[in-house]
């Protein structure tokens, strides 16, 4: 197969949602038809104790939670299947953020019976942001839920996103009988099994399918979807592409309802792996010599083995396992020998791999986030990996004072990874760390003591509101506890505002000071 054939059929994908719209339920159909999986149920859910095939990995197991995200493969209808996993919501972490500059699209699943919800808006939010391809799928068909209609406008008002249905659904929970195929002009019918009958729009008036046509929520549908017709926009795939309009699907993961037919649909209007900005340029797939950039570290919570796996999506290239590659920060050459590709609950050992695939290296470590790994004489560097706005901050110390150097070594370090971030106080110089998610605290508290022996102390200064400030407009006598003035790890200065009320609080009263919000995120 030539480069140019293995680059287009990868499709690289993460799938967000909130907590229990019904990710894990989903992910184990599209296993289904990857035969990943023999049989449903056996993904898991976390709160059961058993694990999710996509919890997977033996070192989240001992820990009970899952702790990074992780990637799934499988081949379907002559496609690369790549599915980046995005934690939950208690393990919400700067990792969920990260898996999504390392992804080409994004599936976003929405709970018809709830809308959107918190996380979903912060995760899509980073989509927008970096212009990611977003498809939406609208699951919970099979139970009493908000109009379409609504679902629809909420999603262009809250996330400012065109839409355009891909299906439409007859009817919800008892009174759902089907849903309209607008791309593949079918009905398809929902028989309350996992059988579906596929009828195409042109037969539709036929006699035997009376018992549709004539049921009133059919009429009503109708109807709806001519409005629909004349109202809406456009399909475009284009505007797809550019991340300004959103394909949406309804349909029940549970049921299996509308699936099959979501799955298909999207696998083939999924955009395949493009070219990456780097500091200075472009490199697109197709050029020969192997790059890629490490987006994740993931740190083994055993004290026995503490390896650690950097997780690199290949930009560019062919990969092929013990390979030399420079490391661009450093200028260093070496072999990427011990590698892996994570095949849901085992760690396969990789050969080859092309634009869009994740692989796993051994990391002694000798890698930070954000680094890029290039084959041959010409080095560069992948765009920096945005830092994502930290909303909980705790004051840190260690526990015993004599351990101080070995606290602000390990300090150091995992600030350079990027698994947490520093800020100074000022001007008392106390040590805060601001992190996206709880989880980034346990996981930075356990490897302070394992990998670095020091037992800290963690003081929450609960949620924050960040705002940087030009430093001829700092005067250290405005900012208490309540309104912390920091400095972060450049020097610049910054005020953690207790909340929304204390900001505009300031603002009112200071409307001389500029307050820049440096995460166009929030
Ligand atoms: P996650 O937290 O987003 O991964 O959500 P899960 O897949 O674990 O689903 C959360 C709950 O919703 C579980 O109890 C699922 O069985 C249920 N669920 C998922 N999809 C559907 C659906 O289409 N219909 C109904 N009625 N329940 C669903």
């Amino acid at each position: 197969m030539s480069m140019e054939e293995e680059i287009q059929k990868r499709k690289t994908f993460a799938i967000i949602s909130h907590p229990d719209a019904g990710k894990t339920t989903i992910t184990e159909k599209l296993l289904l038809f990857g035969n990943l999986i023999r049989s449903a149920g056996t993904v898991k859910g976390k709160k059961t104790g058993k694990f999710a095939t996509s919890d997977w990995m033996e070192i989240e197991k001992q820990r009970g939670i899952s702790v990074t995200s992780s990637v799934m493969n499988f081949d379907y209808q002559g496609y690369r299947v790549n599915i980046l996993d995005t934690p939950g919501h208690e393990d919400f972490s700067e990792d969920t953020y990260r898996t999504l500059t390392a992804v080409d699209c994004v599936v976003m699943v929405i709970d018809a019976t709830k809308g959107i919800e918190a996380q979903t808006i912060k995760l899509f939010k980073v989509c927008k942001m970096r212009g990611i391809p977003i498809f939406t799928f609208i699951n919970k068909l099979d139970r009493e839920s908000r109009e379409p209609l609504e679902l629809l406008d909420q999603i262009e008002d809250v996330l400012n996103i065109e839409t355009y249905p891909m299906n439409w659904p007859v009817g919800m929970g008892k009174r759902f009988i089907g849903i309209l195929d607008r791309y593949h002009e079918q009905f398809i019918q929902y028989n309350g099994n996992e059988e579906e009958t596929y009828i195409p729009f042109d037969q539709l008036q036929q006699d035997k399918y009376r018992d549709i046509t004539d049921n009133p929520t059919y009429q009503e549908t109708i109807d709806e979807l001519e409005l629909l017709e004349g109202a809406g926009d456009e399909f475009s795939l284009d505007r797809v592409l550019q991340g300004e309009q959103t394909p949406v699907f309804f349909g029940s993961a549970l049921a299996p309802f509308g699936v099959q037919t979501f799955f298909d649909t999207f696998i083939n209007l999924a955009p395949a792996p493009g070219p990456r900005k780097t500091e200075t340029d472009v490199v697109h797939p197709e050029r020969e010599e192997f790059s890629g950039f490490v987006f994740k570290i993931q740190a083994n919570m055993n004290p026995q083995h503490r390896d650690r796996v950097a997780f690199i999506r290949v930009c560019s290239g062919t990969f092929t396992r013990g390979m030399q590659v420079k490391l661009a920060r450093t200028g260093k050459s070496m072999k990427l020998g011990q590698t892996q590709q994570f095949v849901a609950s085992s760690r396969d050992t990789v050969q080859q791999a092309y634009p869009g695939d994740i692989i796993g290296v051994y990391d002694p470590g000798t890698y930070r986030i954000g680094d890029t790994l290039v084959e041959g004489k010409q080095t560069f560097a992948y765009d920096e990996l945005p830092q994502f706005p930290p909303e909980i901050f705790q004051r840190v110390t260690a526990k015993n004072v004599m351990k101080a150097k070995q606290f602000r070594k390990g300090l150091e370090q995992l600030v350079q990874e990027g698994a947490i971030q520093l800020f100074r106080g000022y001007p008392t110089d106390s040590i805060i760390v601001g992190a996206v998610g709880q989880l980034q605290y346990e996981v930075f508290q356990h490897r302070m003591k394992n990998e670095y022996n020091v037992e800290i102390m963690l003081e929450s200064i609960g949620d924050r509101i960040p705002r940087w400030l030009k430093e001829e407009q700092v005067d250290p006598s405005l900012f208490d506890e309540r309104n912390m003035l920091v400095k972060d790890r450049d020097g610049e200065f910054l005020v953690l505002f207790k909340n929304d009320f204390a900001l505009r609080w300031f603002a009112d009263k200071y409307p001389e000071i500029e307050l820049i919000d440096l995460f166009e995120v929030n």
